[in-house]
């Protein structure tokens, strides 16, 4: 059900991973006339808000353990109290204005979130509201470095504590003696500024100091990082290896089933940056699969694909298209535009001419395999050539399986692959980009073919976003899909080009042309598509 006017949705966002939003958050976020939202929730969690959703910012800058906090003073702890009541009372205004209103937390609203206090401000106001309960760190930054809470063996029970209490309060609530007597395991959030001090508390009030214990920073977000050691030497390697919020401390055994249970920091990219510079259009399947991989993938697009479907050169070609012995698409962005100017002219796959691959003489489609075609004599419809499998695959999506599909996806593969088609006097299709190389039309026209080369989309620059810019500053990799990014994002970022990282291309091509920019390319995809990028990628990183 969407959010309903004059309610307050008091929603936990989770812990940082957006894969961990609940199905009710996001209904809500979509539906909210206005979203109050913290710092601390996660990268794109408002993507999905109404183009016309107030989105409001009322978080308290740092969080409560960050560096700006240390020796909260009188006067700063007056301006957080301030904060709170300023925001229940924005959330009450709203509402009564008759808006649907989210307060977005990160976490759980009522774990350490102020939502108790937000639900109390919203009651005593009698505005009606609605709690929606998020994944909280305490079990799942834990659960992605590899900690169970509890388990039949080491833990029965599991506390959250804070590790920062509120800074008005005089006197410390935190009993330490029943936390050292604790059968379980102990959770601490907030805890990475007073570390020191509340470990020794509890070392002096009778916990082992060789408990083992650990930090988990940044759970479940990109460039998660956990530190082990015990309980009375945490505090010094938290703090040696620089440890910063968000992070939580685990302190028991269970720490130690990490050795088998840490299921994330153990894949293959774990901890690696890397850069996606394809058009943002293409580039989701990339950075989907690298993230799977355990990277922290930046997007940073140098190019973007503006399609020339209505060009009258596009038009004229659509209008004979039945006529073409052979039509070459060389990229999958080929594949979908020219589908798209069919379906804009009224026509669909059938329009490509009758006869299977038989009638073309290429041979039955099971015997067809890839990087081979058949015998061809003359082909009734056309054949239908695809520079590579990922093209391939994008005709498939139309409803076309492509005749000849070479293995390597270079121009001179698929010259070689058409061999066998009649061309000699006939009209040929070639369905491109505007800036392609001319290896495939010359070579058709040295065949006596009459080539049709139709220029389907050009790539032009993107601009880079700074923020993306900066996060690629410490970047690991940076993948290269083709020359036009290599050389937009060369001139780019200029001088902003992270010197240190490593670079991955998809193809000689590509590698030529980052060359030619002045890198270094450290791999080389063997297969030029997207699964050879990515498995160079990787065997780089071994
Ligand atoms: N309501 C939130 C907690 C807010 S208090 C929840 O339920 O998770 C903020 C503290 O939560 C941080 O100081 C840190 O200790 C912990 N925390 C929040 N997100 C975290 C994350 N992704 N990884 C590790 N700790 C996190």
């Amino acid at each position: 059900m969407s959010a309903r006017g004059g309610v307050v949705y008091l929603v936990g966002a989770g812990p940082g991973d957006p894969g961990l939003m609940t199905a009710r958050s996001l209904e809500l976020i979509a539906s909210a006339d206005a979203i109050f939202h913290d710092r601390l929730i996660p990268p794109g969690a408002l993507d999905g808000a109404r183009a016309d959703a107030e989105l409001i910012y009322v978080g308290k800058a740092p969080p409560a353990d960050g560096p700006k906090t240390s020796g909260i003073s009188t006067e700063s702890a007056r301006r957080l109290s301030v904060a709170q009541e300023d925001t229940n009372s924005r959330l009450v205004e709203a509402a009564r204005a008759g808006k649907s209103v989210v307060r977005l937390k990160g976490g759980d609203p009522f774990v350490f979130g102020r939502g108790g206090e937000e639900g109390e401000a919203l009651r005593a106001a009698g505005v009606e509201f609605e709690v929606v309960p998020g994944v909280t760190a305490g079990v799942a930054a834990t659960a992605y470095a590899g900690i169970p809470v509890t388990h039949r063996d080491d833990a029965s029970a599991v506390a959250f504590v804070t590790g920062h209490e509120d800074p008005e309060k005089d006197e410390t609530a935190i009993d330490w003696e029943a936390l050292a007597r604790f059968p379980g395991t102990l959770v601490f959030y907030m805890g990475v500024k007073r570390l020191a001090t509340n470990a020794a508390a509890l070392i002096d009030a009778g916990r082992d100091p060789d408990e083992p214990a650990a930090a988990v920073e940044r759970g479940t977000m990109a460039g998660q990082r956990t530190v082990a050691a015990t309980l009375g030497t945490i505090a010094e390697v938290v703090e040696r290896e620089e440890v910063r919020a968000p992070a939580l401390i685990v302190v028991g055994s269970v720490v130690e089933r990490r050795e088998a249970l840490a299921w994330l920091e153990r894949r293959p990219l774990h901890g690696k940056r890397v850069v996606v510079t394809r058009a943002r259009a293409q580039a989701s399947g990339l950075a989907a699969t690298l993230r799977e991989l355990g990277a922290d993938v930046v997007e940073l697009p140098a190019i973007r694909i503006e399609p020339r479907i209505d060009a009258e050169e596009v038009r004229r070609a659509v209008g004979r298209i039945g006529q073409y012995a052979l039509i070459c698409v060389t990229s999958p962005n080929g594949a979908h535009l020219l589908f798209e100017a069919l379906n804009e002219a009224g026509l669909d796959g059938r329009a490509f001419g009758v006869g299977g691959p038989e009638a073309k003489g290429l041979g039955r489609p099971e015997k067809k395999q890839v990087g081979e075609v058949g015998t061809a004599a003359a082909p009734a419809g056309s054949v239908i050539a695809a520079i590579g499998p990922g093209t391939g695959r994008a005709l498939a999506e139309h409803g076309i399986q492509a005749d000849v599909v070479p293995e390597r996806f270079v121009a001179e593969a698929l010259v070689e692959a058409v061999e066998g088609v009649e061309v000699e006097g006939k009209p040929v299709l070639i369905a491109r980009a505007a800036e392609a190389r001319d290896v495939l039309p010359d070579a058709l026209r040295e065949r006596g073919a009459e080539v049709d080369v139709v220029s389907l989309y050009e790539t032009v620059r993107e601009d880079p976003d700074p923020a993306a810019v900066e996060a690629a500053r410490t970047a690991d990799y940076v993948t290269f899909t083709s020359s036009s990014t290599v050389t937009n994002l060369t001139e780019a970022l200029g001088d902003s080009f992270p010197k240190s990282a490593r670079v991955v291309s998809i193809g000689p091509i590509t590698s030529e042309t980052a060359r030619a920019a002045g890198l270094e390319v450290h791999a080389e995809a063997k297969r030029h598509d997207i699964d050879g990028l990515v498995a160079a990628l990787l065997a780089d990183a071994r």
